[in-house]
């Protein structure tokens, strides 16, 4: 027997309407990419959405068409998104911190018909969109009195394009299943691979980040999204925010310290989320201005772990508590986010920092288990680490066009490439990717766990582990460091200060100094360069 309730499908632009019903009159600030800070509302979101939809059918675009988005976070991004969703098209998220040949690759893979760009992009673009023969179309996300010369045949400025629409339009309707859009992970090994979201996968994922436990925000609160539309689906934010109604503050182009902490005091932020290396910039700046954050309430910290120092930080001089979280684009991309169980009721100072080290609990609508390379499952105890699997209803089933397969099984888990362990409670910490755990005698040592040790030497502003080949072990870790400017450490003092804080047999074998390590696009170690650079070291213990 089925059910006898409506057949509401869950479609995103369903999350605009409601916002702009219940909540139509909360601002969606920006700073924009022309310069001054300017404002509109949910109301004013939907409205211009509508005209993009129309504007695009009118275009000759709609269902399942790819629309390419190379863009920072501004109100205009998010109207883009929801007119390209409104008529079953696919947003794709480019990330313009990738190579140009890497874009063009995933343009052309993607096959998307039509892109929007900002102004900061355009040169990018006229430069290597030409090779991309799909794309019929190039919208400039500015108004005509900012629009450059370009070189573009098919380039209109969006206020131009927009203002030809009257807004007399209606969502068109599909299955819920209808993909909605399309973000490629970085792709540091291989090819780069598309997932594919679906408006189910973003409505139900939408409502899981919103959760009290998850992200917990209200229509009370004021959010900064500084972590970009075009990384991991903003972390969900672009669906949250207006599914409860929060007031958005977007950060436009300007992410450094000083144009953050503007935004969050003039807009009296009470809740933002970025990457770590974000969090530096802005704690580095209130340090030498000296000032302080007395809006902010909470900051989420994911896509690299969260150094304990950022949390202390954060925590002890500001009073803003820290959510650290983890996540993955084929997960939509949040898969934990550490906020506190009643378990840990009274729990204070180093203790209370230990467990925020962690990675955090899955929320309703994400399974986890780790396993052995044999998927055998290891049990809960917070020490036994193995290969993260995943499962639940916004996590990818498979990449566009079918690649990588194995890492998707029958029982519909997918292996992240994570290696980490869970705790009694449910904590999940993560202690290495799964291609950079180093094997030493059938055994895995955490490159993550001697990285973030060595980082804690004074003298030493970064660390990389990588396995070196050994004769007899097969592998052994070699710390790769960066010294701070003027600091002299030696071997010594670096491996003494390690001693007695990781197993004997986890301490490396030796230790390299140099001037850089290099890191992706998204500012992770790139450790297969690394590696690179060191295939013919030879360690002093290999003999
Ligand atoms: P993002 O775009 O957020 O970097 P990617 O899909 O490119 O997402 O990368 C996801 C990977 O980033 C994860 O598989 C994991 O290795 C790493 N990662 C994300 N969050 C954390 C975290 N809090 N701690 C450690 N690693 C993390």
């Amino acid at each position: 027997m089925l059910g006898l309730m409506q057949p509401w499908p869950l479609l995103c632009h369903k999350i605009l309407d409601y916002a702009a019903a219940q909540h139509g009159q909360r601002e969606i600030v920006s700073r924009s990419v022309e310069g001054p800070i300017v404002r509109t509302t949910w109301s004013g979101v939907r409205e211009r959405a509508l005209k993009v939809a129309q504007r695009l059918e009118r275009d000759g675009f709609g269902l399942g068409d790819r629309i390419a988005t190379l863009a920072w976070n501004t109100a205009r991004h998010l109207e883009v998104w929801y007119g390209i969703m409104g008529v079953g098209a696919i947003y794709h998220t480019l990330n313009p911190r990738l190579f140009p040949d890497q874009i063009v690759w995933i343009m052309n893979h993607a096959e998307d018909r039509l892109l929007f760009v900002d102004l900061t992009f355009l040169p990018i673009v006229e430069k290597y969109c030409p090779s991309v023969t799909s794309v019929k179309k190039v919208v400039v996300l500015t108004d005509r009195a900012h629009m450059p010369q370009t070189s573009l045949p098919n380039a209109v400025p969006y206020e131009e394009w927009l203002a030809e629409a009257d807004g007399d339009f209606s969502w068109k309707s599909f299955d819920e299943n209808t993909a909605a859009g399309m973000c490629y992970t970085s792709g540091t090994t291989g090819d780069p691979k598309g997932v594919v979201y679906s408006h189910r996968s973003n409505v139900l994922h939408a409502m899981i980040a919103a959760m009290p436990d998850s992200m917990g925000i209200s229509t009370r609160d004021t959010v900064l999204p500084v972590v970009p539309m075009f990384h991991a689906n903003a972390w969900g934010l672009a669906q949250s925010c207006p599914m409860v109604g929060t007031k958005m503050v977007m950060p436009g182009g300007k992410m450094d310290g000083a144009s953050i902490y503007e935004l969050l005091d003039s807009e009296q932020v009470s809740f933002t989320a970025a990457v770590p290396t974000v969090w530096l910039m802005l704690l580095q700046h209130l340090e030498q201005t000296r000032k302080k954050l007395p809006y902010l309430k909470r900051v989420v910290i994911g896509g690299s772990a969260c150094p304990r120092a950022i949390t202390e930080k954060f925590q002890n001089d500001y009073d803003v508590e820290v959510i650290h979280a983890w996540g993955m684009t084929e997960m939509s991309p949040l898969g934990t986010l550490c906020t506190m169980k009643p378990e840990y009721d009274g729990l204070e100072g180093e203790a209370r920092l230990g467990i925020q080290q962690k990675q955090g609990y899955a929320p309703f609508g994400v399974e986890m288990k780790v396993t052995d390379d044999d998927n055998r499952e290891h049990p809960w105890d917070g020490k036994t680490f193995g290969r993260l699997k995943v499962r639940g209803p916004a996590v990818a089933g498979a990449y566009y066009g079918g690649a990588s397969e194995e890492q998707f099984d029958t029982d519909g888990w997918f292996d992240t490439g994570d290696v980490a362990h869970i705790d009694a409670h449910g904590y999940m910490q993560i202690t290495d990717r799964a291609k950079d755990v180093i094997k030493s005698g059938g055994e895995w040592i955490s490159s993550i766990d001697l990285e973030n040790l060595a980082v804690g030497h004074p003298d030493v502003a970064e660390a990389a582990v990588i396995g070196i080949h050994h004769a007899k072990w097969d592998e052994r870790p070699l710390l790769v460091i960066v010294r701070k400017p003027g600091k002299e450490p030696a071997k010594e003092d670096i491996l003494s200060f390690m001693q007695g804080k990781c197993a004997k047999w986890w301490m490396p074998d030796d230790v390299a100094f140099v001037a850089e390590i290099p890191h992706t696009a998204t500012g992770k170690i790139q450790k297969i360069t690394l590696r690179e650079q060191f295939k013919d070291y030879r360690l002093p213990t290999d003999v």
